[in-house]
């Protein structure tokens, strides 16, 4: 397989779609996430109030950003938290990297965190020597086979069990079991002997609250617990939109992001840090630090459209829900945000040019806005990244002669009430020749085959036809019979 980049997912996902293996895997996405979700949804009263909540505390939050970063620095620093600004992710890197080598550490524990993926803090620490030892069972596999995520919230998702228990042959060295407490067991020791001889532990941050300076974290393997808790010195990683103005706002976040992501009603662990030790007998680091991380979020901030891509809280919904992900699965996207938000923040982050192909892996059919619990408008970003992409020509591909004058007699066909109805006609009549007996949903029909170029519609799936009779005449119909109301 190439190298999986942003810039070209057309081709990493035609490899995606012919792989059988991963389809196996993400088959898993609808049958548990999405339906736990549904179920766990319908335990909360007001969902769609509590939606609404969300995202009001994430505006408020986003349009005064540095009152609250500064009220979060404050309150923090009075617990003996240190601070760091990183204005990208080299500069992060360097940060990190110093308070690793100040400790003297060769190995270091991480939980998991995308905003470390985002800014592949591993590569840094192994460049400079340092072994990078992840310890969410899922980031662990992924790191033992060398990959990066492929989703948000479970990253070894498009592995079967069958490939991990290869993957612990080779690189553990167990006999081959299929027995999952085996596997499990296995990780579980060898991990906690890294936890007992680390003096760092990385992670990432949920939700930095400015009112008392605390940070929380959400997991479900208790080793955050142990990352943050058992080494002398913690490093936190955070961009700098995680932070909600008051706790009472973790409130309605903890009944959102846990019942979104994976359909619990409440990760089995959520660790709030409100600063170092205080006495020498107590447990908990000596040193806490906080590196706050731009990349490209002030940039974000700045227009009102992409703003709103500040407001994620990295629970994964989206890209469950997403058609395009669930056949794709997250490595096609070549980023370590795959997905709906994926394909807006990535570009963003890179830069459109790295990532062109992105705002256009999705059908816009809207399922991410549905789902999403901070109500991110996701379809609204791809279009306004389409457009830029469109405006700046960052693509710098010169639309073929055919495109254009196809594009031009649509426009010309459509712009008329007469021409337009006459195409509908004449498509209905034509459909005739490729429409098969059969169904696609409720609709009676379906068209296997299209010739080129409108093949590539059907290529991976069946196309619904034409409706037999247009809105118009059903609706002139109904008010015939009577029952226009
Ligand atoms: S965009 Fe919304 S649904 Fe997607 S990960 Fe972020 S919060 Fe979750």
């Amino acid at each position: 397989m190439h190298h999986l980049t942003s810039d070209n997912f057309d081709q990493n996902a035609r490899e995606a779609l012919r792989d059988p293996v991963l389809h196996g895997a993400l088959r898993n996405l609808a049958d548990n996430f999405v339906e736990r979700r549904r179920i766990a949804m319908s335990s909360v009263d007001d969902w769609e109030g509590l939606r609404t909540r969300a995202r009001a505390i994430k505006d408020e939050t986003l349009a005064h950003l540095d009152e609250y970063l500064l009220q979060f620095v404050e309150n923090a620093e009075k617990g003996g938290v240190k601070f760091h600004w990183a204005r990208d992710g080299a500069e992060a890197c360097r940060i990190v990297l110093e308070l690793v080598k100040a400790s003297g550490a060769e190995m270091v524990v991480k939980s998991k965190s995308m905003a470390t993926e985002e800014i592949h803090l591993n590569d840094a620490l192994e460049a400079a020597g340092i072994e990078p030892i992840e310890t969410d069972l899922g980031e662990w596999i992924i790191q033992l086979a060398h990959e990066i995520p492929s989703h948000i919230v479970v990253p070894a998702i498009h592995k079967t069990k069958g490939q991990i228990a290869d993957l612990f042959v080779e690189k553990v060295g167990i006999e081959k079991t299929g027995d999952v407490d085996v596997l499990t067991g296995t990780a579980r020791r060898i991990l906690r002997q890294k936890f007992a001889e680390a003096k760092v532990g990385i992670s990432g941050v949920n939700f930095g609250v400015a009112e008392t300076g605390t940070i929380l974290i959400l997991e479900n393997e208790g080793n955050i617990r142990m990352t943050t808790g058992l080494p002398q010195k913690h490093i936190a990683v955070m961009g700098i939109e995680k932070v909600v103005p008051r706790f009472t706002d973790l409130d309605v976040f903890l009944k959102l992001l846990p019942r979104s992501g994976t359909g619990q009603r409440l990760t089995a662990y959520q660790s709030l840090i409100t600063g170092v030790k205080k006495r020498p007998d107590d447990e908990g680091p000596d040193e806490i630090h906080v590196v706050l991380l731009d990349n490209g979020r002030s940039k974000m901030l700045s227009h009102p459209v992409t703003r709103q891509s500040l407001a994620c809280i990295r629970c994964g919904a989206c890209l469950n829900a997403c058609p395009v992900y669930q056949q794709v699965g997250g490595h096609a996207y070549g980023s370590v945000y795959p997905g709906p938000i994926g394909a807006v923040i990535t570009p963003q982050l890179m830069g459109l040019s790295k990532a062109k192909q992105l705002p256009y892996a999705s059908s816009l059919c809207g399922a991410c806005r549905e789902v999403c619990p901070v109500k991110i408008d996701i379809p609204e970003l791809l279009l306004h990244l389409r457009a830029e992409i469109a405006d700046n020509n960052a693509s710098n591909v010169k639309r073929k002669f055919s495109e254009r004058l196809a594009f031009k007699l649509y426009g010309s066909m459509w712009s008329r009430a007469g021409r337009y109805n006459f195409g509908t006609k004449a498509a209905r009549v034509m459909q005739k020749l490729v429409v098969r007996k059969g169904k696609i949903g409720k609709v009676s029909g379906f068209i296997a085959k299209l010739v080129p170029p409108l093949g590539a519609w059907t290529a991976w799936r069946d196309a619904p036809p034409i409706a037999p009779k247009t809105f118009r005449q059903q609706w002139r119909e109904k008010l015939r019979s009577g029952n226009g109301n």
